[in-house]
């Protein structure tokens, strides 16, 4: 027992609450013309989630609602509720009786509930499509649609079959798969188009790049022996550099030093200086007169040779001889001589002046002898005061000298160390002018002379070679021209396009694969599928046109479709290489033709039979396709109607084999098929307009 019982209130004739409880196997409503019965077949339609009131026999959704008659009020309101057991796990759901309730009122108002939960139409649609119950499947056979399969379109059939069969699902994934490879396809040849669009130019492109690719190695090379080479001379200046400073201030301080000693003993000198003996010059001259004046004497003198160790001179020369030698001492006097030497010639003079007294008085040569004796002792005697006077005068010298020789010394240190002062601030300049032409070099190359400083150099070549590589390389670098970034750039979006297009290119060809193997193993799956089950179904129909119609025979086949259009369809189910849009492959798909031969009659074709086999054979056809999925429920509206009595106890046969696996609720006027139920609701209408059940229990 699957269907458990339906409630109604206030839905068409049934204006006040009615259950009709189900209680398996066969349920037949019977009841005289327009008393309702039909009504209970369209609200089990309306709550399988039927949403054209033309199908419920209404215009329109208010004519659902009980329309009220002479004796009863029209109702606001239609309320319907179909009861499922569902101990067998029937509808994918854990409620042990699913309760369909559908309500609808005059403001178009219309609420879908399952158990009681509010649910949009479309689920409730879903929930049965699932079970593959419907409100149009082959579970409702409404009234005057017995011959619906008859009726149906080649293509229509099909669809049925393949609907009871479960493969709309495969087939709706095959469309979608179909529409999914034509989208690969075109995505492909799109992305290829594309590709072999940006090709030629990125070929270009790459060619340029490349130039520029062996100019960075170029760049790079230099670059390397640039800071190699660089960071030395830097290194070297540098060094030089911190040293001179240091060594100029050593050598400063030394020559303050020096300078200072060199102070000290100029000051030494000067004082030694001003101690120099005061006549030493006079004396020297006094001196050289003095010999002078000897020499002259000696070479003039008349003074005969005996008279003494001088000779006398003269009487003229002697006069003229001794006012030489007084005007000489008086003149030595008048100097700064020192007191002993001045006694000397103190003495002289007064004895020069006796002797020329003498000489005044006495004309005679003869004063004067022993004056000139004396005389020539007092010039014995100055001769020893001047050797007494060199001594000291010879050690003045020796001490001055010394000192002298101490300051001039000094002066020479000093100016040695001057000049290695000199010879360090030129290097240095040196040094200076070098960094300075350094940093020129580096400004031409756009380089910094900071940026080497203190950079380990790691120099693998001797400084001449790099300095030719250097030339070199940026020669080759100028002869190639600058990057354009531009290009670089534009080569680089270029790359990743044709790259990413690559990709995508196989991801494609990939889904495009894996598409075309799905929609192989689909299209084998269907055509399988649908293949053995139509030679069962045919294998079940033959038996019921022969139980049915005492012999004859029919088929239910595929339609012949024309050659071409089959190697179309080989190629789009097959082999997947052709992409037919679903219209196209729809129209190619070969619908179900009927083939049917009666006994004993010659005329075949559905067009010629007659009312009660037209019947008979929808019968026959509608119990053979169940026969491959029977559904748990089927409700027939006098799909009996124009069978005579034999014939409708064969359909209640056939209706007592089905009924293990298939509840019927079936509306009839026929007897034997009344028969053949289990339980009868017999539905009467009073003067009221109002539609009533009465319940018979047969069995
Ligand atoms: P038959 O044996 O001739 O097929 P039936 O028993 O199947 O008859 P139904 O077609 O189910 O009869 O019922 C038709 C009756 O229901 C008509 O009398 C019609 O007036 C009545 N009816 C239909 N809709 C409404 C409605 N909205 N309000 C009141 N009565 C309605």
């Amino acid at each position: 027992m699957f269907l458990q019982k339906l409630e109604l209130q206030g839905f068409k004739s049934f204006a006040n609450k009615t259950v009709l409880d189900f209680p398996g196997g066969i349920a037949a409503v019977v009841g005289p013309n327009g008393s309702g019965k039909s009504n209970i077949a369209d609200a089990i339609r309306w709550l399988l989630g039927e949403r054209e009131a033309r199908n419920l026999r209404g215009g329109k959704n208010d004519d659902l609602i009980f329309a009220g008659t002479e004796k009863k009020a029209r109702m606001g309101m239609a309320t319907a509720s179909l009861y499922f057991d569902n101990s067998s796990g029937f509808f994918p759901t854990e409620f042990k009786e699913v309760v369909i309730s559908r309500r609808i009122d005059r403001d178009g108002d219309s609420k879908f509930f399952l158990n009681q939960s509010e649910m949009r139409m479309k689920d409730i649609v879903d929930f049965f499509a699932k079970a593959k119950l419907g409100a149009r499947g082959l579970n409702m056979i409404g009234q005057g649609e017995s011959d619906l399969i008859l009726k149906s379109t080649p293509l229509e059939r099909r669809e049925l079959i393949e609907e009871l069969l479960g493969l709309k699902e495969y087939l709706l994934k095959k469309n979608a798969a179909s529409r999914e490879l034509k989208n690969t396809f075109f995505n492909l040849e799109k992305a290829r188009a594309q590709l072999a669009e940006i090709e030629p130019h990125l070929r270009s492109l790459r060619r340029q790049v490349s130039r520029w690719t062996k100019r960075d190695s170029l760049a790079e090379e230099l670059r390397n022996i640039e800071n190699s080479y660089y960071s030395g001379r830097v290194r070297k200046i540098t060094e030089s550099l911190r040293a001179f400073d240091p060594e100029i201030e050593k050598l400063d301080k030394e020559i303050d030093r020096l300078k200072n000693e060199e102070k000290a003993l100029e000051q030494e000198f000067k004082k030694i200086e001003v101690s120099e003996p005061k006549a030493k010059k006079e004396l020297e001259a006094l001196r050289n007169k003095r010999r002078e004046l000897f020499n002259k004497r000696l070479v003039s003198s008349a003074v005969p040779a005996e008279r003494s160790k001088a000779s006398i001179p003269a009487e003229n020369d002697f006069k003229s001889l001794l006012k030489e030698i007084r005007e000489l001492a008086e003149a030595a006097l008048s100097s700064g001589l020192e007191e002993d030497p001045k006694s000397v010639l103190k003495k002289i003079v007064s004895l020069i002046e006796d002797m020329e007294n003498a000489a005044e008085a006495q004309p005679e040569v003869q004063v004067v002898d022993g004056k000139l004796e004396e005389f020539n002792r007092l010039m014995d005697e100055l001769d020893e005061e001047e050797k007494k006077y060199q001594i000291e005068l010879d050690s003045f010298n020796k001490v001055f000298r010394e000192s002298l020789r101490q300051v001039e010394a000094k002066k020479d240190e000093i100016e040695e160390l001057d000049d290695k002062k000199q010879q360090l601030i030129f290097q240095k300049d040196k040094a200076l002018f070098q960094k300075s032409e350094l940093e020129n070099q580096l400004r031409s190359i756009s380089r910094k002379f900071e940026d080497f400083v203190g950079v380990a150099a790691d120099m693998r070549m001797d400084e001449r070679t790099a300095e030719t590589r250097m030339m070199r390389l940026r020669a080759e670098l100028s002869s190639m021209g600058d990057v354009d970034e531009a290009i670089v750039k534009e080569a680089e979006a270029t790359e990743e396009r044709h790259e990413f297009l690559s990709n995508q290119i196989v991801d494609l060809e990939k889904a495009s694969a894996d598409l075309k193997t799905l929609l192989k193993d689909l299209d084998f799956k269907i055509r399988n599928e649908f293949n053995v089950a139509l030679k069962k179904i045919n294998d079940e129909l033959q038996s019921f046109v022969k139980l049915m119609f005492g012999g004859g025979r029919a088929e239910l086949k595929l339609e012949k479709i024309r050659e071409t259009t089959k190697d179309v369809l080989e190629a789009a189910g097959t082999l997947g290489e052709v992409v037919l849009n679903q219209e196209e492959a729809e129209e190619i798909r070969p619908g179900i033709e009927i083939d049917v031969v009666l006994p004993k009659k010659k005329i075949k074709g559905l067009e010629v039979l007659s009312g009660g086999e037209r019947s008979l054979l929808s019968i026959a056809i509608l119990f053979a396709l169940i026969s491959i999925s029977p559904p748990p429920f089927l409700v027939l509206d006098e799909v009996d109607a124009a069978l005579d009595e034999r014939n409708a106890r064969r359909f209640g046969e056939l209706l007592k084999n089905y009924a293990k696996e298939t509840q019927f609720v079936i509306v009839t006027h026929n007897r034997a098929t009344m028969e053949a139920a289990d339980v009868l609701y017999g539905v009467t209408m009073g003067d009221d307009g109002v539609s009533r059940v009465v319940s018979l229990k047969l069995s």
